[in-house]
């Protein structure tokens, strides 16, 4: 799914407008309506008291077109404007007047604390007080009323954006921000609902259809993309009934030291679940009898060094590499890392202590292939970047790195987002079972097993991040999050990749 810019979104809704003849009062209308529906399939007529926050731009037009129609249905209805300024939108102005005409009971105008209504828990609050038009700081006392709807514990749900959220720009107080229990959103939802310091501002979210020019939903390229199974499923590619192994690559999984040879166990292991067609893991002597023994699929190579890796040596050619997984980052391991970067012509993917080396000697980054994949967890990402200043910079400073060193990035986490040069592509699989020893390790193998087997790096870590993440919530109803651990997600990604077609 396309995620579309504040400056995307107002272009989309003019261009509607323009190409179907009807006025922006008529998509005001659409939108009212939409929300409308929604709550009326939910609600049924029910008498719950709804309060309905207008602000006194687009949003709060929305949110008076809503008011209108829950009033003709006989709904429970209290309408309130913001009265935050008086540069009143003229569809605003519009639908006050069309309010008038369906009840008595105007719309209350809030000036200040005193005049904030008492909110019941039972009661439902709709925000529709600013919308993806917020510019500036609030008003004081318009904190104190989103303050308010947080502790009435009132039902709440937001129009388009959580109000006080900027589209674009970092929360730097949370209490000037509405508190969502669901939000509707027009166009697409909005970036900030998948970042970490701004998700929490909405439980729930859903894109309503309000009739948007086509040619515009399908034609405009954005800069992010929400990754689901509509967006995977096309990239799929099925095995054919001839095909060998040799088809699907043989990966190399480099990495381990003393105490951590599971690590390249499970990645390897990962790697040949993901579908590669052989897979040698290459370590230091001490984890040569364990992994053969746990997992008999894999070759092995080991290193001269008993405990580290400390001459890398082989005589395969290897499709892909993935790179650096418990490996440690001692000066003999770094040595020999670097001289393997000066003659590797294979693709790579570096995860952990891999890019613990890149980020102690930054100049190693001129010798990675183009395309490389990082897949750093939040530490190991800023050693390479540097500290930001909020999810808005850290994006920004990705992307710039990616541009730089013409490399993929991984930025792990909830909604892990996929960045290269321009483009950011967020993850919608996995949960918090997947915060757990290991987990990172098996998306490794997991991106080095489709690369392997033929995906461009891209795809395959687009793709490699979707099916963990899957892998994950689908292990995750059988072993709940405290008890889900890394090989689970191995062992139910076949799972994954078989959800693609339901
Ligand atoms: P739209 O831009 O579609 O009208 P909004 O309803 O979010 O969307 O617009 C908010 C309106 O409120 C705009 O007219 C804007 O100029 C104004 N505005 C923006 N920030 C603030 C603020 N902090 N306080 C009061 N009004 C604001
Ligand atoms: P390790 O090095 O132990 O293998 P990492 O920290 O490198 O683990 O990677 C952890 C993996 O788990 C990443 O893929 C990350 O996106 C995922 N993950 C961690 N916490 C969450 C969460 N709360 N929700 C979804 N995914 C998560
Ligand atoms: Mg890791």
């Amino acid at each position: 799914m396309k995620l579309f810019s504040k400056e995307q979104i107002y272009e989309g809704d003019k261009l509607t407008a323009e190409r179907q003849n009807i006025t922006s009062t008529d998509l005001m209308e659409r939108a009212g309506t939409q929300i409308f529906n929604w709550m009326h399939m939910r609600m049924q007529g029910a008498q719950v008291p709804i309060h309905v926050f207008c602000g006194i731009g687009n949003n709060g037009g929305d949110g008076l077109v809503l008011s209108r129609h829950l009033i003709t249905h006989g709904y429970n209805v209290n309408t309130y404007i913001i009265n935050c300024s008086d540069k009143r939108s003229k569809d605003f102005l519009i639908n006050y007047d069309r309010i008038k005409n369906v009840t008595k009971k105007w719309p209350v105008l809030l000036n200040c604390a005193q005049d904030f209504p008492e909110i019941a828990p039972e009661d439902i609050i709709v925000d529709a007080v600013f919308g993806i038009g917020l510019n500036r700081p609030i008003d004081l006392w318009v904190k104190q009323l989103f303050i308010h709807f947080r502790k009435s514990k009132a039902f709440t749900l937001a129009i388009d954006i959580p109000s006080g959220l900027y589209p674009d720009q970092p929360v730097k107080d949370e209490d000037a921000v509405v508190w969502a229990g669901f939000t509707l959103s027009f166009a697409s939802p909005k970036l900030v609902f998948f970042l970490p310091e701004t998700a929490k501002f909405t439980v729930q979210w859903e894109v309503l259809d309000i009739g948007l020019d086509p040619e515009f939903l399908y034609t405009t390229e954005t800069h992010v993309e929400l990754i689901g199974k509509n967006e995977v499923l096309p990239n799929y590619v099925p095995r054919e009934k001839y095909s060998h192994k040799g088809q699907f690559g043989h990966a190399l999984i480099i990495g381990g030291s003393y105490g951590k040879i599971g690590a390249v166990t499970l990645a390897s292991r990962a790697t040949l679940t993901a579908g590669a067609g052989l897979v040698t893991a290459y370590m230091p002597k001490c984890g040569y009898h364990a992994i053969q023994a746990s997992f008999p699929e894999a070759m092995v190579i080991t290193d001269v060094d008993e405990e580290i890796i400390s001459s890398i040596s082989f005589d395969i050619d290897p499709t892909v590499i993935g790179f650096g997984i418990g490996a440690g980052t001692d000066t003999k391991t770094a040595k020999t890392f670097e001289a393997f970067l000066k003659t590797n012509k294979a693709p790579l993917v570096i995860d952990a202590d891999g890019l613990n080396m890149l980020s102690k000697k930054k100049t190693l980054l001129k010798l990675l292939p183009k395309m490389t994949v990082l897949t750093p967890h939040p530490k190991e990402l800023e050693r390479l970047i540097g500290k930001w200043k909020d999810d808005f910079d850290k994006l920004d400073k990705v992307k710039a790195f990616t541009k730089k060193h013409q490399v993929i990035v991984v930025i792990k986490g909830a909604n892990t987002i996929t960045v290269f040069e321009d483009k950011s592509y967020i993850n919608t699989t996995g949960n918090p079972g997947l915060s757990t020893a290991g987990s990172g390790d098996v998306l490794t193998g997991i991106i080095v097993g489709l690369i392997s087997q033929g995906y461009s790096p891209l795809v395959a870590t687009i793709i490699g991040v979707y099916l963990h993440g899957r892998s994950a919530d689908i292990a995750v109803e059988d072993f709940g999050y405290q008890s889900l651990i890394a090989s689970h997600v191995i062992e139910y990604l076949g799972e994954a990749f078989i959800d693609l077609f339901k």
